[in-house]
């Protein structure tokens, strides 16, 4: 296509800004309107990539051999940038995928505060001292880096996922080659343009913006890519990871979830309600933490959902920029057609329409990718809303007559990323603790929601069983070896 006036935004490869070899670029829209176009991204090939990732095994030697705080300096100096450019980047947000403004704002300070943790990893320990059966012999573990990560990311965290992959692969001397979701490549363009800023070296970080089915592809396939750390559905990363197992390469997956949250008959119900919508319908339920199923215990289903209810009716959709709206639109045609499509299955099915349902397209909405936030009930464990990921503002009510049954039924799902439960009762915390099939558990809290400085990941067909974020990242990013020394 040829660009209107808005900025072209090039690939980052080997430290310059560079068109793609296709000479194809593509439009980056605004969901809320779609008329604002946010700016254009390249159409890469696979010669741009493999231009990119010959940069990156280049500058892997100097970069591996720099010490661990001399890195983290880069980091600290990239968080900086990026604290500086915060509005701007919070606002390119919020044009290119939807969400609103508080919300980008809050994530790009999440990606500041990433970087700093991860800088300061760069001073702490990386190995044991572990006693030999020789007494004269000192043995222990140091870590190395893989070498070339491929780093492929999803729209709906354009900012914070891509950092929490790339800030903890640089800082343990691996070198990367990013490619992000299409949907938001300019708001990650701008992530990139920090690290540069910030003089990062030339070829550490690489930038190639193009199709997931071309590039992301090829990264998976690449010889010469040591690692491929993934976030996006569970279609794609069964692929990738078949590749990279045919290759040998190391690979790390993040992806969907299907949510519960159990309320209990003693539970605090204006908080179960409160942290319900925002766990269920915060960034139109296009996060992978995001709240799906909701198991009431009987006695309090009724007051249970006619509060839930009152508040949605309140809850203010429109253009993320605005201020006072507390729900931004679908983050793309494509999103928006898969959540209707859902929400047309659940009737088909015979789940109850309780609220919502419908595309917003009244007045100044008719040019965005608006749904209504959407509330069913007598929802079967069966049913494809109980089953499958939406990824959208649609929240499934269903009413439990015991602890253990919900327990149950919250298991019966292939995903096992987020769980929730509320009550004030200490030994079924402690149960669910245990019995609940989720790598994340949250006790009287949404289950969205995620620190940085601690694990993060899914069980089950959540994620590939690693985890990223925290002190788990040394994990994928390094390989242990293991010292013998002899005097
Ligand atoms: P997606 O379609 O899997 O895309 C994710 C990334 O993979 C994008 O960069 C995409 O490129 C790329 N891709 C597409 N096809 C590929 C291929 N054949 N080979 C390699 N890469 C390919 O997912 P999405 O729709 O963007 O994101 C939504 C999903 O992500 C949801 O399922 C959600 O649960 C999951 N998610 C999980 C987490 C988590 O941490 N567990 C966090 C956020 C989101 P394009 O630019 O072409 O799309
Ligand atoms: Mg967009």
């Amino acid at each position: 296509m040829t660009a209107g006036t808005e900025r072209i935004y090039l690939n980052y490869i080997n430290g310059e800004w560079t068109p793609s070899s296709t000479n194809q670029i593509e439009a980056s829209i605004n969901p809320a309107n779609i008329r604002d176009i946010v700016g254009y991204v390249q159409q890469s090939n696979i010669e741009d990539l493999n231009v990119a990732v010959e940069a990156a095994r280049r500058a892997q030697a100097a970069w591996r051999k720099l010490s661990g705080p001399k890195r983290g300096e880069y980091l600290f100096r990239t968080a900086d940038i990026l604290e500086q450019r915060l509005d701007e980047i919070a606002e390119t947000m919020t044009r290119e995928m939807g969400k609103t403004l508080p919300e980008a704002k809050g994530e790009v300070q999440r990606g500041v505060n990433i970087l700093r943790y991860y800088a300061g990893e760069g001073m702490r320990h990386i190995g044991d001292v572990i006693p030999s059966t020789n007494s004269e012999a000192l043995m222990f573990t140091t870590r190395v880096p893989l070498g070339v990560v491929g780093v492929i990311t999803p729209w709906n965290f354009p900012v914070a996922i891509p950092i929490w992959k790339i800030a903890p692969a640089l800082i343990y001397g691996n070198t990367v080659i990013f490619k992000p979701a299409q949907e938001t490549a300019v708001t990650a363009a701008k992530v990139v343009e920090c690290f540069d800023q910030a003089g990062v070296p030339a070829g550490v970080l690489n930038f190639v913006a193009g199709k997931g089915s071309v590039i992301g592809n090829a990264i998976a396939e690449h010889p010469h890519i040591h690692a491929i750390t993934f976030t996006g559905s569970n279609e794609v990363g069964k692929t990738i990871a078949q590749k990279a197992v045919a290759r040998g390469a190391k690979y790390q997956l993040e992806m969907g979830g299907k949510n519960p949250v159990i309320v209990l008959e003693d539970a605090d119900l204006d908080r179960a309600v409160e942290a319900t919508i925002s766990g269920g319908l915060r960034s139109t339920g296009q996060k992978c933490t995001a709240t799906s199923r909701i198991f009431v215990q009987s006695s309090i289903y009724e007051p249970f959902k006619e509060q839930l209810l009152a508040k949605i009716k309140q809850l203010k959709i429109g253009n993320g920029l605005e201020e006072g709206v507390w729900m931004g639109p679908c983050a793309s045609q494509k999103q928006l057609e898969t959540v209707l499509y859902y929400i047309e299955k659940g009737i088909e099915e015979g789940a109850t329409l309780l609220y919502g349902g419908r595309r917003l397209d009244g007045g100044e909405l008719g040019n965005g990718f608006y749904v209504e936030p959407t509330v069913f009930e007598n929802v079967s464990p069966n049913m494809t809303i109980a089953r499958e990921e939406i990824f959208g503002p649609v929240l499934a009510l269903i009413k439990v007559d015991t602890f253990e049954e919900a327990v149950a039924l919250a298991n019966d799902t292939s995903f096992g990323l987020s769980a929730s439960i509320f009550t004030q009762n200490i030994a079924k915390m402690l149960t669910f603790i245990q019995e609940i099939e989720a790598g994340l558990v949250r006790i009287n809290e949404e289950s969205a929601g995620v620190e940085l400085q601690a694990p993060f990941g899914g069980m089950k067909q959540s994620s590939s069983h690693s985890r990223e974020q925290g002190r788990a990242a040394i994990e994928f990013f390094t390989a242990i070896k293991t010292v013998f020394v002899k005097g």
